[in-house]
């Protein structure tokens, strides 16, 4: 599973789901000028381009990049890229990445931890959060975190069986 891939800025909540599931997702980081910034990053880093937008996905096929023009909806994506590129949709936390900023997470004890960074009540009932190392932010396993495991239990199923969602 060594694909990565570069997304669109339509498609920030699925770069989101695939950097927690541990895929590289880059974006683009400056403002202007997506298109081309995109092509630019897919040829440098050799990862598959994620769009929401024809012409740019006409564009990249044309030039001989790998591009994928992705379902809007959000499950429908996830299960399309991970029948394709074989993505085992769970999280493994040894290989999850910052959903902002892509970095990996580095697991740390939570008594390690400046009592600042997280609220008191996380701290108490944790044992370990992750932390992002580029961006500072911490992340921990919470209910939100428990509904996006049973989301992917779900999309796994539908993976597996021959039913499209
Ligand atoms: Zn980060």
């Amino acid at each position: 599973m060594n694909v990565s891939f570069v997304a669109d800025e339509m498609l920030g909540k699925l770069a989101k789901w695939l950097r927690i599931i541990g895929i590289c997702v880059f974006t683009n980081e400056t403002e202007d000028n997506f298109d081309d910034e995109a092509l630019k990053l897919a040829k440098k880093t050799g990862a598959v381009l994620l769009t929401r937008d024809e012409s740019l996905y006409r564009r990249a096929v044309k030039r001989g990049f790998k591009a994928e023009f992705v379902p809007e909806d959000l499950d429908e994506a996830l299960i399309y890229l991970s029948r394709k590129y074989g993505i085992d949709l769970r999280v493994d936390l040894s290989r999850t990445r910052c959903p902002l900023c892509n970095a990996p997470l580095r697991m740390v004890n939570a008594r390690e931890v400046n009592p600042q960074d997280i609220p008191e009540q996380v701290l108490r009932s944790h044992e370990f959060v992750l932390v992002c190392d580029r961006c500072g932010k911490f992340y921990w396993i919470g209910r939100h975190y428990r509904s996006m495991l049973t989301r992917l239990k779900r999309l796994r199923e539908l993976v597996n069986s021959s039913v499209d969602p």
